[in-house]
């Protein structure tokens, strides 16, 4: 929507607008048990992906058998969208190779392998800021980048890159909201470290610079919203505001939060800041509130271990790169024997087949469930058409066309339909009677136009440099053709010389010519007689020159 277009923003946020569709979902039994944040301790190895964010993956510094210490950063960015990666204790880089990393497609990723000491010796970096307001919001946002500080919703786009902006923001807004029921790790961290989360805020604000920052809380978050409220309080803090927002799922999605705080609509393809309004979610204020007051990189995270197959579920500290494994141990083991592991809640996580994948900077849940809680679902069956799947999309999508483009692997017909506008919520799945699973669908189509994409992208590459080569094969050919023509011009002077050097020879015969003159023989013009006449003449001449030579002897 155009500037000139939209509505103002009521900085009251008294009212609540309505997104399109959305579930009201049950919280998970298990969740309330998942309360005080502890930690989960060192693991005996890290496994740290060199992508963890949206973007290049970082590039690794470091080397097979290499000591590193807590913080140091052990892979760099590479270009703007991307992110470091920073060890997350000390200890030895036993490998740097491909491991199982938490992932929809499955696929092994290239990861540092750090075998911890136990001894979590530091690097003593000495950056911190006492008080961010005397930074410029560009060295703040440097800070950020080095701490390698991404979007911790889930997403994992660079903080840095989504903090800049080149219009003017009239709200950021901080997402307190959980992405789905299962997930206590936000609600843990605002319970128990909500002046981390204000003081990061201030600092996100103080980039941003808006005209208003509120933070949005379920309103089954009664906890957290007071304990906002009293550090809000405790740092006489009077221009941010919280506000709860109903518990109707996806309201944690970005889009859905804007659409339930502004009735603003962020536009298909575009970002928030195209409609004004920047979002952050608390667990990335709380990290950006570390790395410029505590110079900490981003090296832990809140994860909420939760479903009925673990024995007790907990919001963990984790240090980023702890196998899943060791938080299964810290939540007390497997229950019983699982149906699934899941990274991230019921409806937008994914499946992984070992419980060796490494918690990652956008890990916010492990879900372990029984055949009981979440039965293999029954074979999928034809579409029916019924519309129910349109009804809940809160991207006000048509999931069932979306289905049969990308089943028909149509994609550009799925993209007209607004594909990438899909978030992935699951509520389209979830109704479907049919049980067909569209999600993953959509998530195999973004995959493929992703790939086809980057083919395409690398094909560009190799008809650029091809048409370098044949540039540079056509430069050389006119060089050595200039060369040739220099050659012959030079051949073209030796004829010169040979004409110099013919000139020199009968001017050379002209003298002898008139020295024999000068000796007695008599000049002739020989042009025009006969070989016998020249014969004969010679022959006289040869007599002549003998008298004069031996006297006469006739
Ligand atoms: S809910 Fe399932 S069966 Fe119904 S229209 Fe959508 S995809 Fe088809
Ligand atoms: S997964 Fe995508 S298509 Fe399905 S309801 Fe959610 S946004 Fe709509």
């Amino acid at each position: 929507m155009a500037e000139a277009q939209r509505a103002p923003l009521d900085l009251s946020f008294t009212q609540r607008f309505h997104f399109h569709g959305g579930l009201r979902l049950e919280v998970c039994p298990e969740v309330a048990a998942a309360r005080p944040v502890r930690h989960a301790g060192i693991p005996a190895r890290l496994i740290l992906p060199l992508s963890q964010h949206i973007g290049e993956p970082a590039r690794c510094l470091v080397t097979v058998g290499e000591r590193v210490l807590h913080g140091q950063c052990i892979a760099e960015a590479v270009g703007k969208v991307s992110a470091p990666v920073h060890a997350s204790s000390s200890g030895t880089v036993i490998a740097i190779e491909p491991r199982p990393v938490p992932h929809p497609s499955g696929l092994p990723a290239l990861c540092v392998v750090i075998e911890t000491d136990g001894v979590d010796q530091a690097l003593g970096d000495s950056t911190a800021i006492p008080d961010f307001r005397q930074l410029e919001p560009e060295n703040l946002l440097e800070q950020l980048r080095a701490a390698g500080i991404v979007g911790l919703g889930g997403a994992g786009f660079p903080t840095a890159v989504k903090l800049e902006h080149k219009q003017p923001i009239e709200l950021l807004l901080i997402n307190g909201v959980e992405c789905e029921p299962c997930i206590a790790c936000d609600d843990g961290l605002m319970r128990e470290r909500a002046v981390d989360v204000i003081e990061g805020v201030r600092i996100l604000r103080h980039i941003v610079q808006p005209a208003a920052c509120v933070i949005a809380v379920e309103d089954n978050m009664p906890e957290a919203e007071q304990a906002l409220r009293d550090a809000l309080q405790q740092l006489d803090e009077q221009d941010i505001r919280v506000v709860n927002v109903p518990a109707i799922y996806p309201t944690g999605g970005e889009r859905q939060l804007i659409r339930v705080l502004t009735g603003r609509e962020v536009p298909s393809q575009g970002f928030p800041a195209d409609i004004g309004i920047v979002v952050q979610n608390v667990g990335t204020a709380a990290a950006a509130c570390a790395a410029v007051s505590r110079a900490e990189p981003l090296c832990s995270r809140i994860v909420t271990v939760t479903g009925d197959g673990v024995r007790s579920s907990c919001n963990l500290e984790v240090l980023i790169g702890t196998p899943v494994r060791h938080l299964i141990e810290a939540a007390g083991g497997y229950a019983d024997r699982i149906e699934r592991l899941l990274i991230g809640g019921p409806m937008m996580g994914y499946t992984v087949n070992t419980d060796e994948v490494p918690v990652i900077k956008t890990t916010n849940c492990v879900l372990a469930v029984t055949a009981r809680s979440m039965p293999a679902p029954p074979p999928p069956q034809p579409c029916i058409r019924c519309g129910k799947c349109t009804e809940v999309c809160p991207a006000e999508l048509l999931p069932q066309q979306l289905y049969w483009y990308t089943r028909a692997a149509s994609y550009d017909a799925a993209q007209e339909f607004g594909l990438f506008d899909c978030i992935e919520c699951g509520c389209c799945a979830h109704v479907c009677p049919s049980h067909i699973p569209l999600v993953q669908y959509y998530r195999h189509a973004k995959t493929e136009i992703w790939s086809q994409e980057k083919q395409k992208r690398a094909a560009d590459i190799a008809r650029t440099r091809h048409e370098a080569r044949l540039a540079r094969l056509q430069r050389i050919k006119q060089e050595r053709a200039e060369q040739l023509a220099k050659k012959k011009r030079a051949v073209t002077g030796k004829d010169a010389g040979d004409a110099a050097r013919q000139a020199a020879i009968q001017a050379a015969l002209e003298r002898v010519r008139q020295k024999k003159e000068q000796s007695g023989t008599t000049p002739r013009n020989t042009d025009n007689l006969t070989p016998d006449q020249l014969r004969q003449i010679e022959e006289a001449d040869r007599r002549r020159r003998n008298r004069s030579t031996h006297g006469d002897d006739t």
